[in-house]
């Protein structure tokens, strides 16, 4: 019933994020048992015995279905590993590509939340293809994700600066730093080639009006959820909780943040980044805040169902 949501994602058992150099092995090895091209865009697993649309059938034979108040479906989390396929996103100062951290750091967080049993989890990518943003915020609205978490490591352009930070969508930005980070970010959508539109600032700030204030209360809270439990374990930046026109943060419903769990640019956070040991304990503080968020706070009654 469980769809494997790894497939060729879960090719970097080790602690090491495959180099570049690695890259044609291990397209090889995922097109030679089939996963390149079995993969599908999303894959929602943990999912089977809670959600709604699939009653189980009675016990008993011909008693009739119960249908009404029935438990009420786990909240789905949806994850989004930054850029993919054609996009690698930064490249660290000794040659690890972002969208591997991306991805090896996201489907550990879904092993994790899947493992705790508290929610549905879905990917808008599990294997290394490129989604243009509009497509990873409308695969969150047609999963109807109470959650939205965009997972990054960019690169800055100063190299010294290192440690987690949490962006949420505003028209402008926070910082100049963030700014910058967003319109780089915001421009990956080039790797789709002409057809893809470019967003300008107005059209970002009509978007970003859009976003309800009760999804933009919840991301308030999920960023501030991150960063507490981030503080104890993992550096952060300075000034941790930012915000600026990402459009993948767009969505009007789905309260959404962007985690970059640090810099390519910095030789000690790409080092830490590429160890699995170090990606588990960064997911296991996003699951912490990601409890803390259902928990408790505002934000999180959108599209629970
Ligand atoms: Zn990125």
């Amino acid at each position: 019933m469980i769809d494997n949501p790894f497939g060729a994602a879960a090719a970097t058992p080790s602690d090491d994020v495959p180099a570049p150099s690695a890259l044609g092995r291990r397209t090889l090895l995922a097109a030679s048992t089939g996963l390149l091209g079995a993969s599908v865009t999303t894959s929602v697993f943990a999912a089977t015995h809670h959600h709604a649309t699939r009653l189980s059938p009675p016990h008993a034979l011909g008693a009739p279905a119960i249908v009404g108040r029935a438990s009420a479906p786990l909240p789905l989390v949806m994850l989004d590993p930054g850029h993919g396929g054609k996009d690698p996103g930064a490249i660290g100062v000794s040659g690890t590509y972002e969208k591997h951290i991306a991805e090896a750091a996201a489907t550990e967080l879904a092993r994790q939340l899947q493992a705790s049993g508290r929610y549905r989890v879905a990917m808008t990518r599990s294997d290394d293809r490129f989604i243009p943003l509009d497509g990873r915020v409308e695969i969150a609205q047609g999963h109807r994700a109470a959650l939205f978490i965009s997972m990054h490591a960019d690169a800055l352009h100063d190299p010294s600066v290192r440690g987690a930070s949490v962006y949420t969508l505003s028209s402008g930005a926070s910082d100049a730093q963030t700014a910058a980070l967003a319109q780089k970010e915001n421009d990956a959508d080039r790797f789709g080639g002409p057809r893809v539109h470019a967003t300008s600032p107005e059209v970002q700030a009509i978007l970003s009006s859009l976003v309800t204030e009760e999804t933009r209360r919840g991301s308030a809270h999920m960023a501030s959820s991150v960063v507490s439990s981030f503080g104890p374990k993992i550096g952060l930046l300075t000034h941790p909780s930012r915000h600026a026109a990402f459009v993948v943060l767009k969505s009007a419903e789905i309260p959404s943040v962007l985690v970059e769990m640090g810099f390519m640019s910095n030789h000690l956070d790409e080092a830490a980044l590429r160890q699995a040991g170090h990606r588990m304990m960064v997911a296991g503080a996003m699951r912490t805040a990601i409890d803390h968020y259902f928990a408790s706070g505002p934000g999180v009654t959108a599209y629970a169902g």
